[in-house]
């Protein structure tokens, strides 16, 4: 597992640069964040040894799990919905949580932290493909959000995620991922310090290359790596 794992992961390094080259970036701007979902916790183990120190759950419970087995080193980001009843234990493994979809989440990680005394970053995750049936904030909320970001203590908000629908053709993503680039570049200058939208989590492995020309600054990728 351990060879045919640096194989692929050789090969998606490779196909990171190639993207980068193309869109004038450097590879050091980019984030791989491996989702390692579909493995268990001993084949997730084999990462940290090939490089790989940031890692995605997309289930709460699931990376609780995986946090308790793998080394403290690494640094775990939650990408799928936390419910609130699962914050508490969230917050102390977690390093960075990209899928924020909803004020009162916002507020309940607010008061969480608060009262574990951490400091927090998220991403807020926007429903930039406009499916009705999908988690994310509308891409028409920050007058609904500034009065909440004011009076965040605990929690700072340090960019966007969203998922791209899924489809046949990775180009067919490039419009939401470019909706979710220029949504960034309008909000930022309105949002209260010390939020800044920096971070544009965006790409799985169908379509992380169009996410990287399109600006990712993190990419969440799963299948590429683990088949
Ligand atoms: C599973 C998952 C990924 C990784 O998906 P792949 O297509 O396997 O690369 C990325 N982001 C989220 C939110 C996921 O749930």
């Amino acid at each position: 597992m351990e060879k045919k794992l640096r194989a692929r992961l050789e090969e998606v390094e490779g196909r990171l640069e190639q993207a980068c080259r193309r869109a004038g970036r450097l590879r050091s701007e980019i984030t791989l964040v491996a989702v390692t979902k579909s493995v268990a916790a001993d084949v997730a183990a084999l990462l940290p040894a090939l490089g790989l120190l940031d890692l995605g759950e997309s289930r709460p419970q699931e990376l609780w799990k995986k946090a308790a087995a793998l080394p403290g080193h690494i640094r775990w980001h939650l990408v799928g919905h936390l419910q609130r009843n699962k914050i508490d234990k969230t917050l102390p493994v977690t390093r960075l949580i990209h899928s924020v979809d909803s004020i009162r989440l916002l507020e309940a990680l607010e008061a969480e932290a608060a009262r574990q005394g951490r400091q927090l970053s998220v991403l807020l995750e926007i429903n930039a493909s406009r499916e009705p049936q999908k988690h994310g904030l509308e891409l028409d909320s920050l007058p609904a959000l500034l009065p909440v970001m004011d009076k965040l203590t605990h929690v700072r908000i340090q960019g966007l995620m969203t998922m791209a629908a899924l489809e046949a053709e990775p180009e067919e993503s490039r419009p939401t991922f470019a909706a979710l680039r220029d949504l960034r570049d309008r909000w930022q200058p309105q949002l209260p310090p010390p939020h800044a939208l920096k971070d544009l989590s965006m790409g799985m492995s169908n379509d992380f290359e169009v996410a990287v020309e399109e600006g990712a600054t993190l990419v969440r990728l799963g299948t590429v790596l683990f088949g």
